[in-house]
């Protein structure tokens, strides 16, 4: 390149790049393949900032910084964006995968463990739309949907199945969860009750079952009476109660063979839904 004379042992034969020889003064060693080659063929490679052959750069695919090989990966073609060089800044390992090189603009973090997922290999849960990693996905055995740790559920009837949260409801009375097929309503106070816990003959939940008259009621079940009958039960010698997990459940006699069953969460001073029974028929009605 200087085109001086000058002898084997002060400079290279050959240039990598071209194959041409070089001076002492014009011969490098490149950092990144560490074969021997001239300054007109010599880069910066932007990770470290350190020489290299113009052979062993290249422009990063994702943010195009030029980076020698050493300091790039490439991506394969099945990659969501295809075969790129990815330089160690933009290079990311897809969990959800072979932990095969993807680039950062092609994942997104794993909800749960905050790993990257590459867009090929992400899902989402469908209770909380985030993007999870397969190990921290589940699918549910009856509807196939996908679940992340915290939204599955079970279903204490059948414990070895997977549930999304959105399809088990906790029993009111032994607070377990029970899926669709095995809850159902107590024909007394309405609520939605395990299997387990509503007596096949009466339909009536384990509390509706064991309602029993109390003399003194306490204060909050006599302001929600109150709510759920608007004064018509004065008479507290009528009242049968029975407390659970989640409610006290309350039976008024008002008379005529009517009775008004009400539900009250603990800690609440309304009614949360309340049931009247007649000759007629049930009515319910939801308050909150
Ligand atoms: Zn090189
Ligand atoms: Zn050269
Ligand atoms: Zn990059
Ligand atoms: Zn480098
Ligand atoms: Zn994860
Ligand atoms: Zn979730
Ligand atoms: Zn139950
Ligand atoms: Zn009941």
């Amino acid at each position: 390149m200087c085109a001086e004379d000058f002898c084997a042992d002060h400079g290279i034969a050959l240039c990598r790049v071209d194959e041409q020889p070089a001076c002492e003064e014009h011969a490098r060693v490149c950092q990144s393949c560490r074969m021997e080659h001239c300054s007109a063929h010599e880069g910066r490679c932007a990770e470290g900032d350190h020489s290299a052959c113009s052979a062993c750069l290249e422009a990063c695919g994702s943010c195009g910084r030029v980076v020698c090989n050493r300091h790039a990966q490439q991506s394969r073609p099945d990659a969501p964006k295809g075969s790129r060089r990815l330089c160690i800044a933009c290079v990311r390992y897809c969990e959800g995968g072979t932990n095969e090189p993807v680039g950062v603009d092609e994942v997104a973090q794993c909800a749960s463990c905050s790993k990257s997922v590459c867009t090929a290999h992400q899902a989402v849960c469908v209770v909380d739309g985030h993007v999870h990693c397969s190990r921290h996905l589940h699918r549910t055995d009856a509807s196939r949907r996908l679940v992340c740790a915290a939204h599955r559920a079970d279903c204490a009837e059948e414990p070895e199945a997977i549930f999304a949260a959105d399809e088990v409801a906790a029993c009111p009375v032994c607070g377990r969860g029970a899926c669709a097929q095995h809850r159902a309503a107590c024909a007394h106070c309405g609520r939605q009750v395990c299997t387990a816990d509503l007596q096949q003959q009466s339909h009536r939940c384990a509390t509706c079952a064991q309602l029993a008259t109390i003399a003194d009621p306490p204060e909050e079940v006599v302001a929600a009476a109150l709510a759920a009958t608007g004064g018509a039960s004065r008479s507290r010698r009528a009242w049968r109660v029975g407390r659970d997990r989640t409610h006290v459940v309350v039976e008024l006699d008002l008379g005529w063979r009517r009775r008004t069953v009400f539900t009250l969460r603990h800690g609440d001073t309304v009614p949360e839904s309340v049931v009247t029974h007649s000759l007629v028929g049930s009515k319910r009605r939801t308050v909150t």
